[in-house]
């Protein structure tokens, strides 16, 4: 049987991009939710990275530097635990992330300030957008969807005089229509999905992420940090199921039912 030269995708090397939320001080009582980690287990991921001889770096520089050794780390929702909690281990142990916020809540309690999102610029964490008002994309308008994306890179390059080039969908709710060429135009070179799996350095410009999660084992990061493929685990076989249940009841009526039966079983 002659040999398949594999594509120029399937060759390209595997990367990983993980997923936070909030990260919450150590040993302080677990809050937040099931999507928060503790400042200690987040810095023993760290320590994880550094020994499994991969570094974490922002989503723009993994992606677009194609650096190998390399994971991109990524924050969503610009929580002022990024500021206080995240951002310090980072510069502890010499990496960088990419911190996904929503510009009409920065400044407000619970989130980050402007001051603190460009202290952490200066110290080259990379900010982007998760939007203006983290709506489900999928249910606005064109033209409302189109206005999210628009208004909150047009603040963040203001306040922090910078092109903002990444876009992280709020729940990760894509807007509906929307071609590849239509982020370019808004002028968004990358956008953050909330799809599980590796990445390839093969062009693409949406991202898939692996989300950390408080229960998360440590086999399962070391797994994700790797690259692993969503054939292979769990988590990505029940997120695709999910996605079918999703689809049927629309976003925003999925994610209330979602957040009151993780509720009811303790998380
Ligand atoms: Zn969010």
């Amino acid at each position: 049987m002659a040999d398949v030269a594999p594509s120029d995708a399937a060759r390209a090397a595997r990367w990983s991009c993980l997923m936070y939320h909030e990260v919450t001080p150590a040993g302080a009582a677990a809050r937040g939710g099931y999507f928060s980690v503790t400042r200690t287990e987040f810095e023993r991921q760290l320590r994880t990275l550094r020994a499994l001889g991969l570094r974490g770096e922002s989503l723009e520089r993994v992606a677009g530097e194609r650096l190998a050794d390399a994971v991109a780390i990524t924050f969503d929702d610009g929580h002022e635990t990024h500021y206080a909690e995240a951002f310090p281990a980072l510069l502890a142990h010499g990496m960088t992330a990419t911190f996904f916020v929503i510009t009409s809540r920065v400044g407000t309690p619970g989130y980050a300030t402007w001051e603190q999102l460009r202290e952490m610029a200066q110290a080259g964490m990379s900010i982007q957008s998760h939007t203006h008002s983290h709506p489900f994309l999928s249910e606005l308008s064109r033209e409302r969807a189109e206005e999210e994306l628009r208004t909150s890179k047009r603040i963040i390059d203001e306040r922090l005089g910078q092109r903002t080039m990444t876009i992280a969908f709020p729940n990760g709710d894509a807007p509906r229509g929307f071609t590849a060429r239509d982020f370019e135009r808004l002028g968004y070179r990358w956008v953050a999905t909330s799809a599980w799996g590796p990445n390839r350095f093969d062009g693409a410009r949406r991202v898939r992420r692996y989300t950390v999660r408080r229960d998360g084992d440590h086999a399962a990061f070391e797994r994700m940090a790797r690259g692993a493929s969503p054939a292979y685990a769990p988590e990505g076989v029940r997120l695709r199921s999910l996605n079918v249940l999703r689809a049927a009841l629309g976003p925003s009526r999925y994610a209330r039912i979602r957040r009151v039966a993780l509720r009811a079983i303790g998380r």
